[in-house]
């Protein structure tokens, strides 16, 4: 029995992803209560902490965090903005922090800021004992929203009567959600980073004829490119269509099937801008993430995971000029940090991550204030079973890569 048509629907953070794109404004923190007139959907906060502002919210950060010792450690992914990425014990991507969590058994306090599936992934690879919290429990992320557990067991359940048991290896990218991560681990399935996911896609070669690539069909294409798999070799799986849009025959031909999801930050770049960067300064280098799309991707003289950006542009020769793909205030930071050279994102509109930008630092404030009474606000917490298979695929990329 294979999946019937379902109506097409949009995750909500896909929807709110241009709610903070600004072309006349700097992403300074305002009071919660201004971003909130934008309409969007985010947790419900007590009011006192609505009108404060970055003086008042930084010094109140501050003044928690001292109190609370070794018990806190907080972890900021590259993309949160500057008013919550200052008080990061450390900074990385989602599998760097998630590593870190790992590496620190007495810390009784995890406070992710950070997106929903990174903290998922935190809770999975830390200690029994340890909390982890996600300052704004709506900080999702609008690439995972677009792989729900329902759809991809309908598509699994349809790939496995087309191709039979191990006819297909699944491998999802970190950026879903642990659900997600468990199927694969059930199925001999793979996660992968953006750093390393050429390595495990090859890894997954080695298991079986065809791949199933989730959720983001911009890295799996990218990926599958670079192994010189042809584009004809590809399809794309729609999760509202009728076996994703294909026919049994084209699924059998297949190498690679690639879910039908995107980030909504990194797709929205496109040539003409890189052309346009070309055209400005002849000697310019682009440089951008495999979250973007194909051509994008081959327009661009390099392309990498946001540790690789960061690596690149810090190690390159002062006076370099660097046109940037990526999350704003990843690249904005990376300006300030590296004053002897040219640095800027190659979309003129200034459009950050809106799920990343839901951890607005009165959220931070909230949560740790509340940890001093005791009061754990907001705990991801991943089910025993889903967190072990998501734990097998995990440690597979682990060791191979
Ligand atoms: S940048 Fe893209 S993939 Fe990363 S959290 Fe935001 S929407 Fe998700």
């Amino acid at each position: 029995m294979f999946t019937k048509q379902k109506p097409t629907t949009i995750p909500i953070t896909e929807i709110e992803q241009s709610a903070f794109c600004r072309t006349d404004e700097t992403l300074d923190v305002k009071p919660l209560a201004e971003e909130f007139s934008a309409s969007v959907r985010w947790q419900g906060i007590p009011s006192e902490y609505l009108h404060m502002d970055g003086k008042e919210l930084t010094a109140r950060i501050r003044n928690a965090r001292n109190l609370l010792g070794d018990r806190l450690t907080i972890l900021g992914h590259h993309y949160q903005r500057e008013e919550v990425i200052q008080f990061a014990d450390v900074r990385g991507d989602s599998f760097k922090l998630a590593q870190y969590a790992a590496s620190l058994p007495y810390a009784e306090f995890i406070v992710f800021c950070g997106v929903h599936f990174m903290a998922e992934t935190a809770d999975i690879l830390s200690n029994a004992n340890q909390k982890v919290i996600l300052p704004n429990i709506t900080a999702g992320c609008s690439m995972a929203d677009m792989a729900s557990t329902e759809d991809v067991i309908d598509c699994w359940n349809d790939l496995e009567n087309i191709l039979g048991q191990g006819g297909i290896v699944p491998i999802t990218y970190m950026n879903s959600t642990a659900d997600i991560k468990a199927l694969c681990g059930r199925n001999n399935g793979i996660v992968c980073t953006s750093s390393n996911a050429t390595k495990v896609m090859e890894w997954a070669f080695q298991k079986g004829e065809r791949v199933l690539f989730l959720p983001d069909q911009h890295l799996g294409r990218n990926t599958a490119l670079k192994l010189g798999i042809a584009l004809e070799d590809m399809v794309v799986w729609n999760p509202f269509k009728n076996l994703g849009g294909n026919t049994e025959d084209s699924i059998k031909n297949a190498k690679i099937i690639l879910w039908q999801g995107h980030c909504s930050v990194h797709t929205r770049f496109n040539v003409n801008q890189i052309n346009k960067a070309r055209e400005k300064y002849t000697d310019v280098n682009i440089l951008v993430h495999p979250e973007c799309t194909m051509d994008v991707v081959q327009a661009a003289d390099y392309n990498g995971s946001t540790e690789y950006i960061i690596k690149t542009v810090t190690e390159s020769p002062p006076g370099s000029k660097w046109g940037i793909g990526t999350e704003i205030s990843l690249v904005s930071r990376l300006a300030k940090e590296n004053p002897d050279k040219l640095i800027f994102c190659i979309d003129s509109v200034v459009c950050p991550c809106s799920t990343m930008y839901r951890i607005h630092p009165a959220y931070l404030l909230w949560v740790i204030e509340e940890l001093i009474n005791d009061n754990i606000i907001n705990q991801v917490l991943v089910n025993d079973d889903t967190a072990e298979q998501s734990h097998i695929a995990l440690e597979r990329m682990l060791s191979i890569v």
